[in-house]
């Protein structure tokens, strides 16, 4: 495929330009068939503050590329929220610890922009290199604590907060969005990035968005591609004991014996556990009964060489 450029110019389906001339200014703007791609801060600026300038509001989706139906889910959600949606796509060396998968992250540039383009994406933030992000000299860090001091994935990756706060700050100040969507799935990181927003007082609404399943209970990640067929046929096991533990805590069963029953539940299937944790669905603080607040059971646990992660909410 050919290069792109730093920034390309939209083509306007001829469809929506067909109508454009002969229907009143009823109709906002033409909607784009392929997204702009921005490949430098400038660039992106320069997008944004047209829109800005027309009135138009922005949500911004972050996201490390190999997107999948997840994803989609989130731009979907974007795109009910503003008149704009900027998707950005950089695999964040800063939230990778050395002994993690940073080289081997799928990249799948070509094909994410061909989903983009048919959610009508306006523009895909994909700085060229990690210089771009990261330039000679960077020397800032944002030291996330209260949720990303919970003793859940910071326990197991030290950094990673840190990683993750530091490049979401610098994506929403280089986008200034109005909104910007996470998933649940990664739900210790809404956390931190929406008490991040608030703390920093930075001009934007964090939402939230539902976790995405294969039709087998498995969350839909852009690492489930390193499951082999025996743990991919594994795996939704995970997903199978937080139901079950859920539905039980919900009905009143004490959370610390249900919890145990479930570690062991997994660890007999052959997953090398991380965590399986019951905590206080805002702050992440542990929760001894369901009167203490809503609760959220949250797992991590490996399955061969990938690591997998979940969480539900208590009906
Ligand atoms: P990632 O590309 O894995 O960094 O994820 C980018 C965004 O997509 C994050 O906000 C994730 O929480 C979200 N996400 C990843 N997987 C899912 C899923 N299965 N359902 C909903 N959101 C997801």
């Amino acid at each position: 495929m050919a290069r792109r450029p730093e920034i390309a110019i939209p083509k306007i389906a001829s469809a929506k330009v067909a109508s454009a001339k002969t229907a009143s200014a009823k109709i906002a703007k033409p909607r784009t068939a392929e997204p702009r791609i921005a490949r430098t801060v400038p660039a992106l600026r320069r997008s944004v503050a047209q829109w800005r300038e027309a009135g138009e509001t922005i949500a911004l989706v972050p996201t490390m590329g190999a997107l999948h139906r997840g994803h989609i889910s989130l731009v979907r959600l974007a795109r009910r929220r503003a008149d704009r949606v900027v998707v950005s796509i950089f695999v964040n060396p800063a939230q990778f610890a050395p002994t993690e998968d940073f080289s081997t992250y799928p990249r799948t540039f070509e094909s994410d922009v061909a989903l983009l383009a048919r959610e009508q994406v306006d523009l895909v933030w994909a700085p060229q290199s990690v210089a771009v992000m990261y330039p000679e000299g960077f020397a800032t860090r944002i030291v996330p604590q209260g949720p990303a001091t919970a003793d859940l994935e910071d326990r197991f990756r030290p950094d990673f907060f840190q990683g993750v706060a530091t490049v979401v700050a610098k994506l929403f100040t280089q986008t200034m969005p109005d909104s910007a969507v996470f998933g649940e799935k990664d739900y210790q990181q809404l956390k931190v990035v929406t008490r991040m927003a608030r703390d920093l007082d930075l001009p934007l609404r964090v939402i939230g968005a539902p976790t995405v399943r294969e039709a087998d209970g498995l969350a839909l990640s852009s690492r489930n591609v390193y499951l082999s067929a025996q743990e991919r046929a594994q795996a939704p096991l995970l997903h199978r004991v937080l139901a079950l533990c859920a539905r039980k805590i919900a009905k009143g069963r004490p959370i610390a014996t249900i919890l145990s029953e479930g570690r062991e539940v997994i660890e007999r299937a052959g997953f090398v556990l991380d965590y399986l944790e019951a905590r206080h669905a805002e702050t992440l603080a542990p929760v001894a009964s369901i009167k203490d607040g809503p609760v959220r059971l949250l797992v991590a646990a490996r399955l061969g060489k990938t690591r997998l992660i979940d969480n539900v909410g208590l009906k």
